[in-house]
């Protein structure tokens, strides 16, 4: 049987997280998880990380709804990074061939991270968007219920804007008063598919059709409950 083949570093899995981040302190715990240790990176070099990442997912967002893409500033940043194979002597997950630091502090390795994902969704622009073979990046279409939606992020990974136009595409939500059920979530996890794929996980598809049925008959839950109960006592 053949092991699964799964990237150290992927930068689809980076956006995904990202999308979790709502301060900078989430991006330092995720860079010490991936080097496994302790980091001392500042906070401008933290949130310049996110602000690259934020770009990347831009481009996915243009490609998504037909707009033009702006390859500029990808491509300046391509004409800087210098690629090499690393020893490593600690045990992290970066892979050994990545983009070379311009120093030995985590800074500069934090920014070899993002030049190394840079280099990646560039391979995958020039492979898929440029290509337009049928495969694709698919944003999840599964809801969930953040109570904490209202909260502001520090670090929103999507834009408002942007958001609202990935809300208008299910019709569920579209139907229902956007304000009013700001709660319920679009996933913003993307993955790699085509026209047909929905969910990022069969965790998704659940809590979707859970939050469906219960948008379509407010007594579904209760009634659910109810029935679980008669079940038990009888
Ligand atoms: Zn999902």
């Amino acid at each position: 049987m053949r092991a699964k083949v799964k990237p150290r570093l992927d930068w689809i899995q980076v956006l995904n997280e990202q999308s979790e981040w709502r301060q900078i302190e989430d991006v330092k715990k995720w860079f010490e998880l991936l080097l496994g240790r302790k980091v001392q990176v500042t906070d401008a070099v933290l949130k310049a990380f996110d602000l690259d990442l934020c770009r990347l997912r831009q481009l996915v967002y243009d490609h998504h709804f037909q707009r033009t893409l702006d390859l500029s500033w990808l491509e300046e940043r391509l004409q800087s990074i210098r690629f090499a194979f690393h020893a490593e002597p600690e045990k992290n997950k970066l892979p050994s061939f990545r983009a070379c630091a311009a120093g030995d502090d985590d800074s500069s390795l934090l920014v070899s991270v993002s030049d190394t994902l840079i280099h990646q969704c560039a391979q995958f622009v020039s492979d898929y968007f440029l290509k337009n073979d049928g495969a694709d990046l698919c944003r999840c279409q599964g809801l969930y219920r953040d109570q904490n939606a209202l909260n502001t992020s520090v670090l929103p990974a999507v834009p408002v804007t942007e958001e609202i136009l990935w809300r208008q595409e299910l019709a569920v939500l579209v139907e229902k008063n956007l304000q009013e059920e700001a709660q319920i979530q679009r996933c913003a996890d993307l993955f790699v598919g085509d026209s047909r794929s929905r969910f990022c996980s069969d965790a998704c598809r659940f809590s979707t059709f859970q939050i469906i049925k219960q948008l379509q008959d407010p007594a579904y839950l209760a009634e659910k409950q109810k029935r679980y109960r008669q079940k038990k006592e009888s």
